[in-house]
């Protein structure tokens, strides 16, 4: 079995404990993966202490070499397709065609991110006294801390470092602890492409090593991905000492149905949303909101969607869906489904895990969808994660904006129909930091993402918005 280290400085280093903590396959518990760095206090120092060094070097250096070094990094993602999306299956149970799709899509963000270095320009402004030339420019914040969750080992880091680095910055990564493999190999293709040491430093291990990162005042800036209680945490303790944050957080995506024609692919594009990864993704479609006179129709189309669901490994070619992440994200899940069950609402299919005994079979759990959901229910507002949809009955339009607006959540939206008032009614009342008309919640590679209330603060990722999040604005007065 493989012992993987840290990367700090330039260098793959032994952590100062000597500790490390074994990973699994969640297809397969009993499997061990590797054995990775338990990092505590001193190595999160360290690896600070490295990118502190290297900040001024790397800021200063012409923004067009940083975007060599970055664009071919990209290019070495792209062509590791196939090797690395085999490691994100391993540790993180997707199918590998997803997999394979989420390194293709990190390459793509990481090429227009690296172009970034090259967009990172100011404006000009005619002065109110003569003889002054006025403009802005744009500067690095210094060292900033990529923290990051296990649902995309690869698209995640790939999202924060690329622009965090084409803005001029050096990094600090901290991914999961469930999908330290995937950073690993990121580190590996980053030091390939020819980043100068201390640039990008990576600390593996678990929340505490975390916790240091955020708590210390060389960290200038926090991107962080991950659930929404962990990221009003780091919210407080940044705004203590004046950070700047990114924060990405979690959501309760509705698909709202109403006046629809095409009932079916609605629901194909519903189901494809709700279930990918097996639900754990922030964007997954959450919840159904459907209009009383179509639900009936709705639900059966839903259910025939999702009997095309094949759960199963996903190294396994005809497999569409893999296990949950963790025995942990199991039993959340299955507590969830519990309650739905032991409710009012009425459960159309799935509900069940399909094995055994999870600890050596795997954590797969059927593909789950409740009808007659309350919009007090907590499958209605709450983040499960999971493979479960829940469809909530409405009157009208009105009912079907206000429940959509009813969780904490305001990250995706999608609504289904051909009215097109209806259209521009959703767009303009859902709260949510992206909104989807006659398809599921896929983004773009370059296009902003992020969320409002609880699921984001701070300037959105991907695309031009990650010059805000990753720079400060000066601006200059000169007198003739
Ligand atoms: P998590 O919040 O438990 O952990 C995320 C990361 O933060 C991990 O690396 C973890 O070690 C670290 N961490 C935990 N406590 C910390 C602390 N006190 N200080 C610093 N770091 C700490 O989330 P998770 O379970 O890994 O991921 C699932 C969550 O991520 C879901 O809520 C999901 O919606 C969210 N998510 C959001 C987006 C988005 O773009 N909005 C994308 C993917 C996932």
């Amino acid at each position: 079995m493989e012992q993987h280290q840290n990367y700090i400085d330039g260098q793959w280093v032994v952590p100062e404990s000597k500790k490390y903590y074994q990973t699994h396959n969640p297809a397969s518990p009993q499997q061990v993966l590797g054995k990775f760095p338990a990092s505590a206090a001193a190595d999160v120092d360290a690896a600070i202490a490295a990118a502190e060094a290297a900040r001024d070097a790397w800021g200063d250096m012409p923004a067009p070499q940083r975007a060599a070094i970055l664009l071919r990094f990209s290019q070495l993602l792209a062509d590791s397709r196939n090797e690395l999306a085999r490691i994100i299956t391993l540790e993180q149970g997707k199918a590998l065609s997803e997999s394979v799709g989420e390194v293709a899509r990190a390459a793509a963000e990481a090429s227009f991110a690296a172009g970034e270095a090259l967009r990172l320009s100011g404006q000009t402004f005619p002065s109110e006294r003569p003889g002054f030339t006025c403009y802005t420019v744009l500067e690095p914040l210094g060292v900033v801390a990529a923290i990051t969750p296990w649902n995309f080992p690869v698209v995640s880091p790939v999202r924060k470092i690329v622009p965090a680095l084409a803005c001029g910055n050096t990094v600090v990564f901290k991914p999961s602890s469930l999908t330290p493999w995937s950073a690993v190999y990121l580190t590996t293709l980053l030091d390939k492409a020819g980043l100068p040491p201390g640039v990008l430093n990576l600390a593996i291990g678990p929340s505490s090593a975390g916790e240091r990162l955020i708590s210390d005042v060389r960290v200038t800036g926090i991107s962080f991905t991950g659930s929404t209680t962990v990221g009003i945490h780091i919210y407080e303790r940044a705004s203590s000492r004046m950070a700047k944050v990114q924060l990405e957080l979690g959501g309760k995506n509705p698909a709202i149905v109403l006046d629809c024609q095409d009932l079916d692919g609605a629901a194909g594009e519903i189901v494809a949303a709700a279930f990918l990864c097996s639900g754990q993704r922030c964007t997954a479609l959450s919840r159904v909101i459907v209009q009383d006179s179509l639900a009936d129709v709705l639900v059966q189309r839903l259910l025939a969607h999702m009997k095309k669901i094949r759960v199963g490994n996903g190294l396994e070619p005809e497999t569409t869906m893999g296990p949950l992440v963790s025995r942990q994200q199991m039993e959340t899940v299955t507590a969830y489904v519990r309650m739905g069950i032991e409710g009012e609402a009425k459960l159309i299919t799935g509900g069940n895990l399909l094995v055994d005994d999870p600890e050596n079979q795997g954590y797969f759990h059927a593909p789950t969808l409740f009808d007659h959901v309350t919009s007090e229910s907590p499958l209605a507002n709450e983040e499960i994660f999971g493979p479960v949809l829940p469809v909530i009955r409405v009157s009208d339009a009105e009912q079907a904006f206000q429940f959509a607006n009813s969780t904490r959540y305001g990250l995706a939206a999608s609504l289904f129909t051909q009215n097109s008032q209806l259209v521009h009614e959703f767009i303009k009342r859902v709260k949510s930091g992206m909104v989807h008309v006659n398809h599921g919640t896929a983004s773009q590679a370059h296009i902003p993402f992020g969320g409002v209330k609880d699921s984001g603060q701070g300037a959105y990722s991907i695309g031009p918005t990650v010059k805000e999040a990753f720079t400060n604005l000066k601006t200059v007065y000169v007198r003739w």
